[in-house]
């Protein structure tokens, strides 16, 4: 299958998730996840409609954006962890972070987003099945860090993000209800959650933003 045809599958599926939740198709945005892929399939996702492009490594962002420079309204988010020596890389380019996950990692997106004169919308990553060697904060920390977020400029916290454990999708679903009631708990109303094996369960319990790389692009190159 094509990038076109197994875009048009994804978009299929949110479609009737939306439509079994009763909620609107609109509701949910889809984020192609192109970390690994080179810029012709994101080129080839572009011409089939899809506008939003998730990358993981800072370098890889900054190359494929100049790359593809010419998709005037190609839209960027950031999904891996950030080093604070990296935030160059991503600003001002970046729409959408949804890995911030401490204040110092703020702070530096704050300082570099004033030197370029542009702000940053961000999720705080949620490491909602609490495993040690996961990223993000642990559920109990996020409202404390989302208050001292709350005075630092140009950045703005919207939503949450998580990576639930990796099993299948079905045991998932109670994590992205967590993270559906931490949203509700702290007033931040963007939930990025659900991934290829999973997007569709996320899509029930309430994901306004779900991030997809296999099942579009397929199988990604191994990282050298
Ligand atoms: C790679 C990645 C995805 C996409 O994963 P697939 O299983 O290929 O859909 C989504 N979110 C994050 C944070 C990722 O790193």
């Amino acid at each position: 299958m094509s990038v076109a045809e197994r875009l048009a599958a994804v978009r299929a599926q949110i479609a009737k998730a939306c439509a079994d939740a009763g909620r609107s198709v609109d509701s949910v945005r889809l984020v192609a996840v192109s970390k690994g892929h080179p810029s012709p399939a994101i080129r080839e996702a572009y011409a089939a409609g899809q506008r939003v492009f998730g990358e993981n490594y800072a370098q890889e962002l900054r190359d494929k954006a100049e790359e593809l420079a010419d998709l005037v309204d190609i839209e960027w988010h950031f999904l891996g962890p950030v080093q604070t020596n990296k935030v160059k890389y991503l600003v001002p380019r970046t729409r959408l972070l949804h890995t911030l996950d401490r204040v110092e990692l703020a702070e530096a997106l704050s300082a570099r987003l004033a030197k370029e004169h542009a702000t940053l919308d961000a999720l705080v990553e949620v490491n909602i099945g609490r495993e040690p060697q996961k990223h993000g904060v642990l559920p109990d920390d996020v409202p404390a860090l989302v208050e001292k977020v709350r005075g630092v400029p140009h950045l703005r916290v919207v939503g949450l993000m998580c990576i639930p454990p990796a099993e299948d999708a079905e045991s998932a679903r109670p994590h992205f209800a967590a993270l559906r009631s931490l949203s509700t708990k702290t007033g931040l109303g963007v939930l990025s959650m659900g991934m290829s094996g999973d997007f569709p369960v996320a899509v029930a319990e309430g994901a306004t933003i779900v991030r997809v790389g296999t099942a579009i692009f397929g199988e990604r190159p191994r990282r050298g």
